[in-house]
């Protein structure tokens, strides 16, 4: 609590009272917090891919350039972190973009099927299943309709699958389903990979957390993907939730309130 105090005197200058105003900072000290944090981790997580990108440069005009083999490597070297770099500001602005349009007027909803958003979703992870030897099932009925932002809830989608994938074993399975429980819609997305311990979930939708920073960053992740997940579940006023076994797998599930079907659609103001 922040205070400020004021002596009230009538107009002889006596001593009437005293006005104290408290202001409550605690959330405006957390947030300002949070910010301080999320632009050092910002900092830290621009400056690995740039300490690589300037070793690998250095290395090169030290002579590994006349080697040809060596060469190549390093220049591989550089052109990863430069990816890496990509995919940092891409999730960074994905973050955004979806913050600042839930805190405007809401992103855009408009009643659709879910199957097509599902199944753009697993195309879109095909290939990186195919090279893993991966199937991914999909069970959804065809009459399943929602309240969406088509384009985000499939981004949620391929972002909860990418990690299915990653943290699976080559030719395991990965199955997508949908259904209507209790008025609510869920999504899951189940994996029979490594499995997440239970100290890790309270805190695995936070930005850049990582359970092994090492083995995430070799398989191309940000820490975002499941921030944004998070982002968008909250867009449609909905949330993921997540179950997992350590060796057996991990179920995310992404439900969203499912409203009457009058209750229409909700539109960005042009
Ligand atoms: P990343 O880009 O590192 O995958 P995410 O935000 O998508 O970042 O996930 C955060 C962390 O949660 C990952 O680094 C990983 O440790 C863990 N994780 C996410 N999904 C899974 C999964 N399906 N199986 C095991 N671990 C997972």
């Amino acid at each position: 609590l922040q205070a400020h105090g004021t002596r009230l005197r009538d107009s002889r200058g006596e001593k009437i009272g005293a006005l104290i105003v408290l202001n409550d900072v605690t959330r405006l000290r957390r947030l300002e917090n949070l910010r301080r944090d999320f632009v050092a981790n910002v900092s830290h997580e621009l400056k690995t891919p740039i300490t690589a990108i300037k070793g690998a440069a250095e290395t090169l005009e030290d002579g590994a350039l006349d080697e040809p083999a060596g060469a190549r490597r390093f220049v591989a070297m550089i052109a990863k972190q430069a990816d890496r770099l990509h995919a940092i500001i891409d999730d960074l602005l994905s973050l955004s973009r979806i913050e600042q349009g839930s805190e405007r007027e809401g992103i855009p909803l408009t009643s659709q099927a879910l199957r097509p958003v599902l199944e753009a979703a697993i195309q879109d992870c095909a290939l990186a299943a195919a090279d893993k030897g991966l199937a991914i099932d999909l069970f959804c009925p065809s009459e399943l309709h929602s309240r969406i932002n088509a384009p985000l809830l499939e981004q949620a989608v391929v972002n909860l699958l990418t990690n299915a994938i990653k943290y699976s074993p080559e030719r395991g399975t990965v199955a997508v389903d949908a259904a209507l429980e209790e008025g609510r819609l869920l999504i899951r997305v189940q994996d029979r990979g490594c499995g997440i311990a239970a100290a890790h979930l309270p805190r695995l939708f936070e930005r850049f957390y990582r359970v092994d920073r090492a083995r995430s960053r070799n398989l191309g992740g940000t820490g975002l993907g499941l921030a944004i997940v998070k982002h968008i579940a909250s867009a449609h006023d909905g949330e993921v939730l997540v179950q997992s076994t350590v060796g057996a797998g991990s179920t995310f599930t992404i439900v969203l309130p499912q409203e009457g079907k009058d209750s229409g659609d909700r539109q960005t103001s042009p």
